[in-house]
């Protein structure tokens, strides 16, 4: 039987993983964090057993614990703990944004495994994590779809030229204004049915940003090493191409349960209740170059990730901020990416010497990116 902590159970992810781990006898949910939606946590720990829950937002805590039998962990610190509390096998990190990295570091640490969908871990934090999981022996088991894909194609292949990560374009593939873009609009995914932000960024192609530096990382290749191919049927989820001209490639209709339950069971296999690709009935699998003066997130993403050291941690933290005020109708679509493009130039480079710093960074950077916010909305 294998222990479990799921953080961010009720997110897009963490409730596809509890799908998976509630449906056979191999897995066992131990502990489950959330930010404040504690009223889903307690509900899902009840079903599935775990005895302990996180919750980040103290008052969310406070009810928590009235509510529930078993021992409930606040504040900010919480998801860190509930690893230290329970021991697990395995940590699912489920969590959006910069406040997964914390959790990362506690469980890599510890030298335990690490399902890794915060994609944020590695972005921000990428040199100083894969320092971290090999002084202390803990593994990175993807989760994100293009880097489960790569994982299994990379098995042991030594002889590789370039990878290429699919992308589906989003919902405004073609378009070379995005001035006027609505929130349902940017929200309305064509292939994936993900979280708000992760959405936003999959629209501005910053997501695909974020998978190079992601791919740079857990897969040890240069960024002239790493391309991007707009695929907008999303059933080729990445591509290897090798020495000796062959390429491999990874295909499976887009369903997130697929990668999370490889990342779950990994070294082994477990069935999972998703359809059977049909190639016949797909047709047609349609490939196209990015559009990267239109969506400039995507080159922005290539150069903090070229630079490294501190840059891809402004770069997040800068589009955690623009998403946000967009999402809160503070900015334009259009806006977000000169939000970053400026907070990186503003506080966009150096070292990264250690984690505390990459706090501090998120922290100024953050700060910068709201005047910039303010800016535009008094302009
Ligand atoms: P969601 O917005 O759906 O869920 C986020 C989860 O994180 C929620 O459970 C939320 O809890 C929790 N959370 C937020 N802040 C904290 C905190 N401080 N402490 C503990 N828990 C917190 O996001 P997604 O599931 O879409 O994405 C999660 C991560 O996985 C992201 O990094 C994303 O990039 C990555 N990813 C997602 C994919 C997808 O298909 N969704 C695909 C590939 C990668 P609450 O409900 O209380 O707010």
């Amino acid at each position: 039987m294998k222990r479990i902590v799921v953080l961010g159970s009720t997110g897009s992810i963490g409730t596809q993983a509890l799908e998976i781990i509630n449906a056979g006898d191999d897995l066992a949910a131990v502990g489950l964090a959330v930010g404040s939606n504690w009223e889903e946590a307690v509900v899902q720990a009840r079903g599935c057993g775990a005895g302990t829950i996180a919750v980040s937002d103290p008052e969310g805590a406070r009810q928590a614990g009235e509510a529930f039998a078993g021992t409930v962990l606040a504040g900010e610190a919480a998801a860190r703990e509930l690893i230290g509390a329970t021991s697990p096998d395995l940590v699912l990190n489920g969590i959006v944004g910069a406040a997964g990295l914390g959790p990362t570091i506690a469980a890599l640490s510890a030298g335990i495994d690490v399902a890794l969908a915060n994609k944020e871990s590695l972005v921000i934090g990428g040199e100083l994590v894969m320092e971290l999981a090999r002084a202390k022996g803990g593994r990175l088991l993807p989760v994100d779809s293009e880097h489960s894909a790569l994982f299994q194609l990379l098995h042991g292949e030594e002889a590789v030229e370039r990878i290429v990560l699919t992308a589906s374009g989003g919902p405004f593939r073609g378009r070379t204004d995005l001035g006027g873009i609505t929130v349902e609009q940017a929200l309305d995914h064509p292939t994936w049915a993900m979280g708000g932000r992760i959405t936003i960024d999959s629209a501005t192609l910053m997501n695909k940003g974020f998978e190079m530096i992601e791919a740079h990382h857990l897969f040890g290749l240069d960024y002239g090493k790493i391309d991007v191919v707009v695929h907008p049927q999303s059933i080729v989820h990445s591509l290897v191409d090798l020495s000796d001209g062959a390429t491999l490639a990874h295909l499976g209709y887009p369903d997130m349960r697929v990668p999370i339950a490889f990342a779950l069971a990994w070294p082994v296999r477990i069935p999972v209740p998703v359809e059977r690709l049909d190639l016949i009935s797909v047709g047609r699998l349609d490939f196209e170059a990015p559009d990267p003066e239109t969506f400039r997130c995507l080159d922005l993403a290539r150069t903090a990730g070229e630079m490294g050291g501190i840059s891809p941690c402004v770069l997040n933290a800068a589009d955690e901020v623009a998403v946000g005020a967009f999402l809160g109708g503070r900015i334009g679509f259009d806006q977000i990416a000169e939000v970053i493009e400026r907070t990186l130039e503003d506080v966009g480079s150096g070292p990264a010497r250690g984690f505390r710093e990459l706090f501090a960074v998120d922290e100024a950077a953050r700060e910068r990116s709201e005047e910039l916010v303010g800016g535009f909305r008094s302009g």
